[in-house]
This record gives C-alpha cells, sequence and structure tokens, in this order.
C-alpha cells in the first residue's frame, strides 16, 4: 500500500468515516521521496526508539519503522488510530498511542526507552500548536539525540535566526539555551494534502549535552529574555525596565554597560550566552538593593 498516494488515502479515509480535521492540522505527506528524507534526518548514532507526534495516516511512521527498532507514535484523533492499525498492520515495532501529547508526562511515556538509551523525536507538527509542543520537548529536559521537525518556513527562519536577524526573537534566544537548530531542507505546499497555505521546512534540534553557558538563576535568565523581547522597538534598558519593577532603570542600565553594550542597544542584537551574562549581572544587582 502507497501511504502517499492521494487517491489510496482519501479512500481509506472515506471506508473509516473519516474527514481532514482542519483543528488539528491534518496535512498529510503525499511525497514519499520527502517522507523518506525526514526519516533519514532522525539517523543519529545510537537512536533506536523515535517518538513520532502526530502520526496521521501513518506515512511517516512506515519510513520510521523501516529505520528504526521501535516506534511510539501519537496521535490525537481517535477516529484516526483504527485506520492507523490498518495502514500500518505489516509493522510490528510500532506502538500507537491515541493521545494529546501536550497532556502526555514524555518522561513517564519514554522511561522503558530512555532506561536503554538513543531516544529521538520526529513529526510533521501540527502548524495551530508547533511552539507549544516545540517549548514541551526542550522543557523535559529529557535527552533526545536528535529533534527533527517539520515546521512552517517562517518558523524554521525564526529557530535558526542569528542576533540581529529580522526573524530572531525571544523563542530563538530560548531555544538557543538548550541546543542549535539547523534547518536541513523545504518542503513546498504541494507536496502536502490537503495543502496548507504556506511552505514548510524540516528543522534539526541538536540539544546539548553540557549547555555552553548556564545562568545562575535560571528562572531569571528567562524573565530577562522575556522582557528583552517584549518591547522590541525599545532600546535594552527600557524594555527591561518596562518588565522590571523590583530593580530601578539606573541599575538595568548599569548591568547592560557593565556587561560591555551599548545603552541604546535592542535585545535582539543579543546572543542567548549574552543573555546569560546579562541575567547574572541584574541578579547581582537586585541582591544588592
Ligand atoms: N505524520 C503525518 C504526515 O506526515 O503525513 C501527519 C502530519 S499532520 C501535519 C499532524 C498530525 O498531528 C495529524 O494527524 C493530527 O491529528 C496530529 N495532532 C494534532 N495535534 C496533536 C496533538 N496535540 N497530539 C498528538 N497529535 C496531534
Amino acid at each position: 500500500m502507497n501511504l502517499c498516494d492521494i487517491g489510496t488515502i482519501k479512500d481509506i479515509m472515506a471506508a473509516y468515516g473519516l474527514s481532514f480535521r482542519k483543528e488539528f492540522g491534518q496535512n498529510f505527506l503525499i511525497d514519499g521521496e520527502t517522507v523518506a528524507r525526514i526519516a533519514d534526518s532522525c539517523l543519529c548514532e545510537g537512536t533506536k526508539t523515535v517518538l513520532e507526534i502526530g502520526a496521521g495516516f501513518g506515512a511517516l511512521t512506515s519510513e520510521l519503522a523501516r529505520r528504526f527498532e521501535k516506534v511510539i507514535a501519537l496521535e490525537i484523533d481517535r477516529g484516526l488510530i483504527p485506520l492507523l492499525g490498518f495502514t500500518l498492520s505489516g509493522f510490528s515495532n510500532i506502538e500507537i498511542i491515541q493521545a494529546d501529547v501536550t497532556k502526555t508526562d514524555l518522561r513517564e511515556l519514554l522511561s522503558t526507552d530512555l532506561a536503554r538509551g538513543g531516544v529521538s523525536v520526529c513529526a510533521n507538527l501540527p502548524y495551530y500548536i508547533t511552539t507549544p509542543i516545540l517549548l514541551q520537548l526542550l522543557e523535559t529536559r529529557l535527552p533526545f539525540d536528535c529533534v527533527c521537525l517539520m515546521v512552517q518556513d517562517e518558523v524554521a527562519d525564526r529557530l535558526c535566526a542569528a542576533p540581529g536577524d529580522p526573524e530572531y526573537g525571544s523563542v530563538t534566544a530560548y531555544m538557543n539555551y538548550f541546543g542549535t537548530c539547523t534547518r536541513l531542507f523545504g518542503v513546498p505546499k504541494n507536496r502536502f494534502y490537503p495543502a496548507p497555505k504556506v511552505d514548510s521546512a524540516v528543522i534539526r534540534i541538536d540539544l546539548y549535552k553540557e549547555k555552553p553557558a548556564v545562568p545562575a538563576d535560571e528562572q531569571l535568565f528567562f524573565r530577562v529574555i522575556r522582557a528583552a523581547f517584549g518591547q522590541r522597538r525599545k532600546t535594552l534598558p527600557n524594555a527591561l525596565s518596562s518588565q522590571f519593577t523590583d530593580i530601578s532603570k539606573t541599575e538595568l542600565a548599569g548591568a547592560v554597560e557593565s556587561c560591555g553594550f551599548s545603552p541604546d542597544i535592542r535585545g535582539e542584537r543579543l546572543s542567548c550566552a549574552d543573555f546569560v551574562r546579562l541575567s547574572d549581572e541584574i541578579g547581582r544587582r537586585m541582591k544588592n538593593v
């Protein structure tokens, strides 16, 4: 069965009484070459288990199952579960689980697989919920070998941006704390059915085994990033002072300058390591108030 063939997809969906659910971001891949390339992107050394988020019709799931010992495939849509049982019936190494990933404790779900080592994540992410899922994956702090995701083109640009690029934002700086992001290849919208409005790209996030820069106070560091990008047009001291009421603007400006930044710099120029230094300096000054 060709799981990328539009006719096959339509016929089997109809046979199961299903229609494409926009609210779940159901745009299925219909290009075998793209599916194989995404699965290949997950071939990190040591990976035995792949967690797939959003199995859909099962095209990517099957390619992952051909490459890895085990695939755990989550799918929120209850209607698709019996269908996946049919489209993936030829594989004995796939575990299909009906679940909303955002309500799933991934540490618990993957505990056995993490214990034996070698877990990666692969997903053609539903667009409506890309950022929350990405943040969830980072915040679990699980030691994934790699995280390969299909995201909207503009999200890929944002995640891979460098300080000073127009696309660079709080999510970029935050993500850079956990790892690095590489844009692997673009995927035009006509490779999906139904076709979405915009093109996509596959990215790979390589999580740091040891973070290159660690703040003294992580919560303060996250707060500084949020404040710096909260009002992008403002200079960094002004953007910070509108969010920090527990330290004076003079102290904040002093912290910015003592880190070697010009007082009229904007937050979008700072790298993750710069934010670590700045939050440590702000933390020191807050303690002395
Ligand atoms: N993997 C398939 C492919 O590449 O053709 C389907 C990708 S489609 C863009 C996204 C899939 O994620 C849909 O099947 C959708 O039902 C599922 N999904 C959406 N939200 C989800 C959630 N919160 N948890 C788990 N799966 C979800």
